[in-house]
């Protein structure tokens, strides 16, 4: 199966080099990924390929605007925008959405669809939020100027859970978060270097206890940096 993955933003050029690198164009080669990125310029009804206008009541910036997007979509998919949603997620990047976590990347990663809309300026309109958006998400509790990269994290996140894209699945079932704490830490050659050496349990062949210290290390390092993690489950 092909997951297409649908952006539409006014900044393309961000993403093209994610999109054409790393675990997304490894995803894409292997068939499991399709991203497509539209510019919302170029779709603009506006004869001057306008998307944003200053926002009624007054107020700093410009405001990305609803028309423009419903207009962007339905070219794109040839179904009236607000019932997008029915079909596929519909997802705005936006810093007020539901946060950015593991489960929500794995639950994307078995769609077929996906549309991400990314604002800029000063935020959206929030009619693409009521009527058009079927999904809010944020990547994190901070404000980053336009949602190209915060979609390109998301894609990202969702790209290397796909079958197919990462060389070893086993590491997608022990990573950080998948069984709801962190990753245990890791170690390569040199096994000493300038005096900094490697646990000896882990240069010691015991697998079975190789494998109990990495469950009690996972375990400890959650408690002390994410206990919040802990009590999630
Ligand atoms: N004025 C808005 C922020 C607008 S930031 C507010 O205070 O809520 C401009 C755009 O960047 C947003 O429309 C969104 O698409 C994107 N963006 C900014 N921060 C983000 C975050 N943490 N997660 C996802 N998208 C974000």
């Amino acid at each position: 199966m092909t997951l297409e993955a649908h952006v539409f933003c006014t900044l393309p050029e961000m993403l093209a080099s994610p999109v054409s690198s790393g675990i997304i164009k490894r995803a894409a080669d292997a068939g499991a990924i399709e991203v497509h990125v539209h510019d919302l310029h170029a779709l603009s009804p506006d004869p001057h390929h306008k998307v944003d206008d200053t926002p009624y009541g007054g107020g700093p910036g410009m405001v990305l605007r609803v028309d423009v997007v419903a207009h962007a979509l339905e070219a794109a998919f040839d179904i009236p925008a607000e019932q997008l949603q029915e079909r596929f997620p519909v997802i705005l990047l936006t810093p007020q959405g539901e946060p950015f976590r593991q489960p929500v990347a794995r639950a994307l990663a078995l769609e077929e669809t996906l549309v991400f809309i990314c604002g800029r300026y000063e935020g959206v309109d929030e009619r693409i939020s009521q009527h058009i958006a079927g999904q809010e998400i944020s990547i994190g509790d901070f404000v980053l100027s336009g949602g190209e990269i915060a979609a390109a994290v998301v894609l990202e996140a969702v790209a290397r859970l796909l079958p197919g894209a990462l060389g070893n699945a086993e590491s997608l079932e022990e990573e950080s978060f998948a069984a709801g704490r962190l990753e245990y830490p890791h170690y390569t050659r040199p096994a000493e270097y300038r005096g900094w050496k490697v646990p000896d349990i882990l240069t010691s062949g015991d697998h079975g206890r190789i494998k109990s210290w990495r469950e009690e290390q996972a375990l400890v390092r959650t408690r002390e940096r994410r206990p919040d993690l802990l009590n999630d489950k």
